[in-house]
């Protein structure tokens, strides 16, 4: 088989798979991968990616403009194309709409807590890219402040995006960011995640190496409002010497209860200490405390 026939095949099976799993509905979600260096293949619009066939695909250059295919492409190339502008190690994009992730993206919660030691080692954090209408130019600049950094992001009130050395990588990746969401939502009616502590973390992001893990970028605990997106922000409190920490956020009583957990949680120092803290922390600490609130 050769390439071409092999990777139509592949995304036939990937959109098979999407389709069976729920994580698309009707006509939902699109795929692509790079033939070279100035094709993409990619799946038409209107068409449900389940009962795809390989001669459905199209193949486009790397501005969107049709070279093959008796169909148009997705409705979605853009953001495809913006993917494959800003990062040249990826081959491959997948978008769905998968129910927990994107009831998480509805909500307006990223996956951003270090909860589970592979995704922390994988994906790092799961950021929401803003609202955007979807098939506008609007969507691909959303989605591009959050490419550098991320192999995998929600997109705001629509569903999810996931990037791959290779399409089924990508794919993989689509199955970690809506199984963290349904482990996500169970702890949460279950009371709420014990958390990683940040020493943790970068202990986990050290394994990277060892295992050989490729991340676009390293991770960062809790950044300073408005810093640049290029890390992966993951929630974790410093905790040194311990491994897990309770849910910092889930629980807040009060306003004045929240901060004193959280700032407790940050420095591990007595609750009856003065402790100081920046513009940027207070500010920081009200956000998730209001969060909280609704
Ligand atoms: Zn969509």
């Amino acid at each position: 088989m050769s390439a071409d026939a092999q990777l139509r095949a592949d995304i036939v099976e990937v959109g098979r798979r999407l389709y069976a799993r729920g994580y698309t509905a009707s006509n939902d979600g699109n795929i692509s991968v790079r033939l070279d260096a100035a094709r993409l293949l990619m799946t038409p619009s209107g068409v449900c990616k389940g009962f795809m066939t390989p001669d459905m695909m199209c193949i486009t250059d790397l501005e969107g403009r049709k070279l093959a295919g008796d169909r148009n492409p997705s409705s979605e190339i853009q953001m495809h194309l913006e993917v494959y502008r800003r990062r040249p190690d990826v081959n491959a994009v997948v978008h769905a709409h998968p129910p927990l992730a994107t009831g998480f993206a509805v909500a307006g919660i990223p996956l951003d807590r270090a909860v589970l030691a592979e995704v922390v080692c994988t994906l790092g954090s799961v950021p929401i890219a803003e609202y955007a209408t979807p098939s506008t130019k609007e969507l691909p600049e959303a989605v591009g402040k959050y490419v550098k950094a991320h192999d995998g992001m929600l997109l705001a009130n629509h569903g999810a995006l996931t990037l791959g050395t290779d399409l089924f990588s990508a794919y993989f990746k689509m199955e970690t960011i809506e199984h963290f969401a349904k482990i996500s939502l169970v702890a949460r009616l279950l009371g709420g995640e014990r958390i990683l502590s940040r020493e943790e973390v970068f202990r986990l992001q050290g394994l990277r190496g060892h295992y050989g893990i490729a991340a676009p970028a390293p991770i960062c605990a809790d950044p300073a409002p408005g810093s640049p997106a290029d890390c992966q922000v993951v929630q974790a409190p410093s905790a040194p010497g311990q491994r897990l920490v309770p849910d910092y956020v889930a629980f807040p009583e009060d306003l004045a209860g929240t901060l004193a957990r959280r700032a407790q949680m940050a420095g591990s120092v007595p609750a009856d200490r003065e402790i100081r803290l920046t513009y940027g922390e207070l500010t920081a600490l009200i956000e998730d405390a209001v969060k909280n609130l609704r």
